[in-house]
């Protein structure tokens, strides 16, 4: 059954919540250092104030300038779930990163924590031959999980999605981008190939979500923790007709898949865990074309031309690159 109503799961226990809460409370304003000792005492983290180390991971390949106060590498929920409570709770800005291969400044870090997801490699990539689906982790390069998935299928499966960076873009940061790869149109890009996600929102909640489980109603999921129901407006900005994959996803009417709203949201609103993907049967065999046209105006017809051939649907070309 489809709901707008979300309801959230706990990954730490009622009494730890309340704990990190409790803490952050009582030291405000929350000073790193001292944070960094509390979460390394109650939940074994490690979180650098090296500078030098921080450094590293405060910038992407923007070449934006970016700075943090400190670094943690969570390897699993739990940890995740921790460390995101206590920036929450501390009022401490996050910023995600992944590859750090994004081009927008999106995991450039303006202060505060950097959490960075290269210890988040379970659970295993694993696949299902019958139903076509993948689990994956986020903290793995794209290639490697796309290698993996033809050897587990035999060579009969492939994870379509291959953007030029897929040998330096994580899982987790094409997700969160919805990275395009050679295939035109939208079947080209990651979000019609995520089935389903496990994502922790900044307050450390936990939603599990299917594709077809979520879809907002007039504008709005409900998030339901108990007894409190918070309402989460999803962007209704019109979408322009032209290559739109990055940013939070919009829908005029208000009504969208939660999965849609989370991929390419660029960590905005919280932190992908693992994720289920769907692939598709590898063809059998390529033809590769390559055609020297005169100028961009031929290059245009020739798109027209194609477009009409193939009925409308560039989906049903492997790959196609216009070399300018
Ligand atoms: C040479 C080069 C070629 C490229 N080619 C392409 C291309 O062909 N197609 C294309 O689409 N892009 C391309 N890109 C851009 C970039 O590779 C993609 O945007 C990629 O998806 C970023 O992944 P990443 O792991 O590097 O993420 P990062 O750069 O580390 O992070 C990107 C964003 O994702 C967020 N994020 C990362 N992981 C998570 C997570 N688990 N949960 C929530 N948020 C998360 C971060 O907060 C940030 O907002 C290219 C970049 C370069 C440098």
């Amino acid at each position: 059954m489809t709901t707008a109503t979300i309801t959230t799961k706990e990954i730490l226990l009622p009494e730890e919540y309340q704990f990190i809460d409790n803490f952050c409370q009582s030291h405000q304003p929350v000073e790193m250092i001292k944070l960094a000792a509390f979460l390394a005492d109650r939940f074994g983290l490690n979180v650098s104030l090296d500078p030098d180390i921080v450094a590293g991971f405060a910038t992407d390949s923007s070449n934006l300038p970016g700075h943090a106060d400190a670094l943690c590498r969570p390897a699993n929920e739990r940890e995740c779930a921790a460390v995101m409570r206590a920036c929450f709770a501390a009022k401490i800005p996050m910023t995600v990163t992944a590859g750090q291969s994004n081009l927008t400044g999106s995991a450039t870090a303006e202060g505060g924590m950097v959490i960075a997801l290269g210890r988040m490699t379970t659970p295993e990539v694993a696949i299902d031959l019958e139903k076509r689906l993948v689990t994956v982790p986020v903290g793995m390069v794209l290639e490697e999980m796309r290698n993996l998935v033809l050897d587990q299928s035999g060579g009969k499966l492939y994870y379509p999605v291959d953007p030029t960076s897929r040998s330096d873009a994580w899982i987790g940061g094409t997700i969160a981008c919805n990275a395009s790869g050679f295939i035109p149109g939208e079947i080209g890009a990651t979000r019609e190939w995520v089935e389903e996600l496990s994502f922790l929102l900044p307050n450390g909640l936990k939603i599990q979500a299917r594709r077809g489980q979520y879809r907002s109603a007039d504008g709005l999921f409900q998030l339901q923790h108990g007894d409190q129901t918070t309402a989460w407006p999803v962007p209704t900005y019109p979408r322009p007709a032209i290559k739109n994959a990055s940013g939070p996803f919009s829908a005029a009417d208000g009504s969208m898949d939660f999965i849609d709203l989370i991929v390419g949201s660029e960590g905005l609103f919280g932190l992908v865990t693992a994720a289920v993907l769907r692939l598709a049967p590898r063809p059998a065999a390529y033809l590769d074309l390559f055609f020297s046209l005169p100028g961009e105006a031929e290059a245009l017809k020739f798109q027209d031309y194609l477009y009409r051939h193939l009925e409308g649907d560039f989906g049903r070309l492997a790959a196609l690159e216009y070399f300018g």
